[in-house]
């Protein structure tokens, strides 16, 4: 059982995890609690998501979409790898969570089924943290570097505040009972890993492997590619000297003459 953060904390450590964050203009005080009448937290979890679609920052952190009111994550995570902080409080992102997801994240199990709706159904926006990582979400859209090692701080940020194992990290897709496919789509690369594709499996073994470290530490630099090696010019050749100097000869030669 987790106490939400107060907006200060919750900054606090992403930046004490090396996040690169900025803030919302309002953000502290943007939440669906008194709108719904709904307490957030306890939290137990965080839950992953893509924005599909381009420019959603105001989306996400203020407007909403026809249906559902902002704020629509508490973390908005751009390409560049900037967090910006979009509410500590409650916020609409999760929607239903199927209840035999909800409790393999609830207590950490090494595996996560499929959400079953006959296994019973949580509200998700009470107990979750939510991220919104800006991507298209149409299986081709490139998630940067900078922007996925800032995912994995973010997870592993909450984790470390909370006493958490990775296993407490979710994916939209592994806890809607509403069709959610996200997130999904190529990672850039990660540490010295070149691209891949982005797994809720990998993301939690990225933030484990974050959480036996200090907050402070980074990944292994990428191994840069070496910079094609121009051959040293030869040395001339006896014959090419002595041609040399024959011209030279014959051109004092012929000024003499
Ligand atoms: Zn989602």
């Amino acid at each position: 059982m987790a106490i939400p953060l107060t907006a200060g904390r919750l900054l606090a450590i992403l930046k004490a995890e090396g996040v690169k964050t900025a803030e919302y203009p309002g953000w502290t005080g943007r939440g669906r609690d008194a709108a719904t009448g709904r307490t957030f937290g306890p939290v137990h979890m965080v839950l992953n998501h893509h924005t599909a679609g381009t420019t959603s920052l105001t989306v996400v952190a203020k407007d909403g979409v026809a249906g559902l009111p902002g704020p629509l994550a508490h973390i908005h995570l751009a390409k560049t790898g900037v967090a910006t902080m979009c509410s500590a409080g409650r916020a609409n992102h999760a929607g239903t969570m199927a209840k035999n997801a909800y409790d393999s994240f609830l207590q950490e199990k090494a595996t996560h089924p499929a959400p079953s709706k006959a296994s019973g159904t949580i509200d998700g926006n009470d107990v979750s943290y939510g991220i919104e990582t800006e991507n298209l979400g149409n299986g081709t859209d490139v998630y940067p570097r900078a922007q996925y090692d800032a995912w994995v701080r973010i997870n592993a940020a909450f984790c470390r505040e909370f006493g958490w194992s990775a296993e407490s990290c979710g994916c939209h897709k592994e806890t809607s009972v509403e069709g959610k496919i996200d997130p999904k789509g190529p990672v850039e690369g990660y540490s010295t890993r070149g691209r891949f594709e982005f797994t809720p499996k990998q993301l939690r073994a990225d933030v484990a492997e974050r959480l036996k470290h200090a907050a402070s530490w980074s990944p292994t630099a990428p191994t840069a590619p070496k910079p094609p090696t121009t051959p040293a010019p030869k040395p001339p050749t006896d014959t090419e000297r002595i041609t040399a100097l024959e011209k030279r000869v014959t051109a004092l030669e012929k000024r003499t003459a």
